[in-house]
């Protein structure tokens, strides 16, 4: 099973807008630009909006034959390790190894000493081609990389055996993820960490490191994008580099979780697969989410009801709702409107606070941010909310689409 060039993670935490969302791929491949959706969910989604990932698989299948979809598409198992794979293995044929909590921790010493005698002949002064100065490998750099990510490579390869065994080789599409944790990878350390994913003969498809700066949940990039993007490019050069080298599957992408909406690096990323003729995994995960309420609070009536008491339970539940994703969120509370001032706002005032338009003087990241782990208190809704987005689902999907094909496909993939 192979991924294409071009693929885009497209999560949806109640799975009401796989049609909306499939409805975008299709309008960006009439305007040229070939990309197959992922639906991803995580075992954290899961259990938090109390889905299982069969309701995913049938979210999919259902947007693909109500459109006849004949293009590739598939169901990621979204950062899943050992401990929470076997509910996905039937369900999905995309899997997310994320083995970041395994950075860190050595391997064996034989493994490591093993590790670093089969690669000594990186040392030195490596020219990559695409790299303006070689990659510069000392004895002490291929022992400390070993030491820092071989463990967590292997455990990559044990989960990898594991789906494998249940549902056979070349059935699947596997996916490293490095990316939730504090440090970014660097290209060198990517470089041996594609070495270590080799030897295991992990046939991964695409690779999500942990890129310099800030990725935040639903919001801008923070960081250097100078920076950024020569990290970027250095990674293309060094994937290249590898699947030659070592034999990788030649498909072998980058895949960034974005956190959604890191629009300043859509253009050097872009670019930079364009010069590279490289491909690319863009997973943009919740904010179908946010573009349900925004859909809502448009309709007005109830709708702006619900997203008016969605604003008023997250408000109350701020360290609740925030602290599974305290490293990825930064929320300045003073600046969160009070819910009795939200409750007196119209569509335009909602709808333009939480929009993500940064021209727009309304627009209010906090509460944008607060919305996107509020999930939670929509999915306690239960009925309530899905009610109300089967009612208004015509605006729901028109934010829905429009979201995804104009402030990612088309930054990324047509301009
Ligand atoms: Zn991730």
């Amino acid at each position: 099973m192979r991924l294409p060039k071009f693929s885009m993670g497209i999560g949806d935490r109640f799975a009401h807008q796989g049609v909306a969302q499939l409805d975008a791929v299709i309008e960006a491949g009439r305007q040229g630009a070939v990309v197959a959706p992922v639906w991803n969910k995580s075992h954290r989604e899961h259990s938090i909006v109390g889905s299982s990932p069969v309701d995913v698989r049938h979210e999919a299948d259902d947007a693909v034959q109500s459109r006849g979809w004949r293009g590739p598409y598939f169901v990621d198992a979204d950062h899943i390790g050992l401990g929470t794979v076997d509910a996905f293995i039937e369900s999905s044929d995309f899997f997310t190894l994320d083995v970041a909590d395994s950075i860190g921790n050595k391997a064996q010493p034989a493994a490591i000493e093993a590790f670093v005698q089969a690669n000594r002949k990186l040392l030195g002064s490596l020219s990559v081609p695409g790299i303006d100065e070689p990659l510069e490998i000392s004895q002490d750099l291929l022992q400390a990389t070993a030491e820092k990510f071989l463990l967590a490579v292997a455990e990559a390869g044990r989960i990898y055996r594991h789906i494998a065994a249940a549902k056979g080789e070349g059935n699947f599409v596997t996916e490293v993820s490095m990316d939730e944790t504090e440090q970014p990878q660097t290209p060198v350390e990517m470089l041996l960490i594609l070495a270590a994913v080799a030897a295991e003969g992990i046939p991964a498809q695409t690779i999500a490191p942990r890129f310099t700066g800030r990725f935040n949940k639903g919001v801008e990039y923070v960081g250097d994008v100078q920076r950024f993007t020569q990290e970027f490019e250095a990674d293309l050069a060094v994937i290249d580099f590898a699947v030659q080298r070592f034999g990788l599957p030649e498909n072998l992408k980058l895949s960034v979780h974005s956190g959604s909406d890191k629009f300043s690096i859509y253009g050097p990323i872009g670019r930079a697969i364009k010069r590279f003729d490289a491909g690319v995994h863009l997973k943009t995960a919740g904010t179908t989410w946010l573009e349900e309420l925004i859909g809502l609070a448009a309709a007005g009536g109830d709708g702006l009801a619900i997203a008016k008491s969605v604003y008023r339970s997250a408000h109350g539940r701020f360290d609740e709702l925030c602290g599974p994703y305290a490293s990825v969120i930064d929320i300045n509370r003073e600046q969160l409107p009070l819910p009795h001032e939200v409750d007196r706002w119209d569509q335009t005032a909602f709808t333009s606070a939480l929009r993500h338009d940064r021209s727009c003087p309304a627009y209010n990241q906090n509460l944008r941010q607060l919305l996107h782990v509020g999930y939670k208190v929509a999915a306690e809704l239960g009925a309530q909310y899905t009610d109300a987005l089967d009612k208004h689902s015509l605006i729901v999907a028109e934010n829905v689409g429009q979201n995804i094909l104009e402030r990612h496909i088309r930054p990324l993939f047509i301009d």
